[in-house]
């Protein structure tokens, strides 16, 4: 099962977290078909969206995190609710070069374009933050995001080891200076991301305790249980509201002309069908429109 792990080091003066998206990777290429370059793509802003969602207070507390660079793979959605995770790509087939026996990730999401993030914590307004993509690789454009638009000093190393098989592991580490920590820990930072290098393969062998345990252990680490990562859609439970919310005019007016109303959700792909006894029924039996 998919897991965070959290912890504190450098005497509590930088949070940890260890994000294993494996499983929510490999169902996300499933659900869309994605090439390898797809699915690399999306288990990036995947284990960035675990990060965020397992960051927020409450359960009903929700997220959007938008991608929307330039490249090939086009804008990268995700979304909690409920706190399950569910996302997707916009072309799930993209596809480039091999970059230096690496997949172009740089290639694919692009460099110019922007990180958006959208908390809806139960107040009036949402939070929005934004901040300009660096690189494309989406590891440095969440720290330049962190800083910039939440003026936290981070490191984000994010890793997937995909064959022709499928997702093999797909995870990252997230390192936030505290509030309270110094230049020196900042400096650290930045030199920490070296570590992790093949993170995605050490997952195939090893527990992610057993990984926190390697990197952190020597730094005065003290790491708390892991908490699961769960996925779903529910957009079951809005799909009528999506048909009334075009009144009854027009949903009578789609159906006289198409035979019915089909709706898609672009997150898990479920396929609704509305035909004329259908679309009769929802606006009897509610608001009309
Ligand atoms: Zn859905």
């Amino acid at each position: 099962m998919d897991r965070i792990i959290k912890g504190v080091c450098f005497d509590k003066k930088a949070r940890i977290s260890l994000i294993d998206v494996t499983e929510g990777a490999r169902q996300g290429v499933l659900t869309h078909d994605m090439s390898p370059l797809s699915a690399a793509c999306y288990a990036r802003a995947l284990t960035v969206g675990a990060y965020i969602n397992a960051n927020l207070k409450s359960k009903t507390d929700r997220f959007n995190l938008i991608i929307e660079g330039s490249g090939a793979v086009g804008k990268i959605y995700i979304a909690s609710e409920d706190g399950d995770l569910k996302g997707f790509v916009e072309e799930p087939h993209a596809d480039l070069p091999l970059n230096n026996g690496k997949f172009d990730i740089e290639g694919a999401v692009g460099s110019v374009g922007e990180m958006i993030v959208v908390k809806d914590l139960g107040l009036k307004e949402p939070y929005i933050g934004r901040a300009n993509l660096v690189s494309g690789n989406i590891a440095d454009d969440y720290a330049e995001y962190l800083l910039k638009s939440e003026g936290i000093h981070s490191a984000v190393a994010l890793s997937e080891y995909i064959t022709k098989d499928g997702v093999q592991a797909a995870g990252g580490i997230i390192v936030e200076a505290l509030p309270d920590a110094g230049e020196d820990v900042i400096f650290i930072l930045e030199d920490v991301m070296g570590y992790f290098t093949s993170l995605s393969k050490m997952m195939t062998e090893r527990s992610m305790e057993d990984i926190a345990e390697f990197y952190f252990g020597h730094l005065n680490a003290e790491i708390f249980p892991a908490e699961p990562i769960t996925y779903g859609c529910h957009c079951d439970r809005k799909i009528v509201d999506v048909v009334r919310s075009l009144g009854k005019e027009e949903a009578e007016d789609i159906v006289r002309e198409q035979g019915c109303i089909e709706i898609s959700c672009d997150y898990c792909a479920r396929k609704y069908r509305f035909d004329a006894k259908a679309v009769d029924a929802l606006f009897k039996n509610g608001k009309n429109n």
